[in-house]
């Protein structure tokens, strides 16, 4: 589910899971509902779109990141509920004389350079917000 999920967001696509039972929405896609623990889920393709919560400046990076910092770091809360974590593709600089609180944003995703700690050999693939209008 972890690389269906990642190379879904390259195409643009956001996959989570739609609860049979309370009809949350659970996104990154998990076996269980985020909301009920129910295991009845299906697998939907959600908008994409939400709106920042908070978001941090990375300015120390973890080992093997070095090369990437400063970089936005923010939590979203999509419009179908669940609250995911992304970078903002915003300079740093205008994230850190700019309130982005309530902004609204799309998600995409950039690929980088694979490094030693990440999961996946081949790529690595990163979720970014980019802020709407
Ligand atoms: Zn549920």
């Amino acid at each position: 589910m972890f690389m269906e999920f990642f190379n879904s967001l390259l195409e643009g696509k956001l996959l989570g899971m739609k609860c049979k039972d309370c009809g949350s929405y659970t996104c990154p896609p998990k076996h269980t509902c985020n909301s009920c623990s129910s295991r009845n889920l299906e697998k939907t393709i959600l908008s994409g779109k939400g709106t920042v919560k908070t978001y941090t400046i990375t300015y120390v990076a973890p080992m093997g990141y070095e090369k990437e910092v400063p970089y936005v770091v923010a939590l979203v809360e999509l419009d179908e509920g669940p609250w995911i974590i992304g970078r903002l593709d915003v300079d740093p600089k205008i994230a850190e004389e700019n309130d982005l609180t309530d902004k609204r944003v799309s998600i995409f995703a950039k690929e980088m350079p694979s490094e030693m700690f990440y999961p996946m050999k081949e790529k690595r693939i990163v979720p970014y917000f980019r802020i709407e209008g």
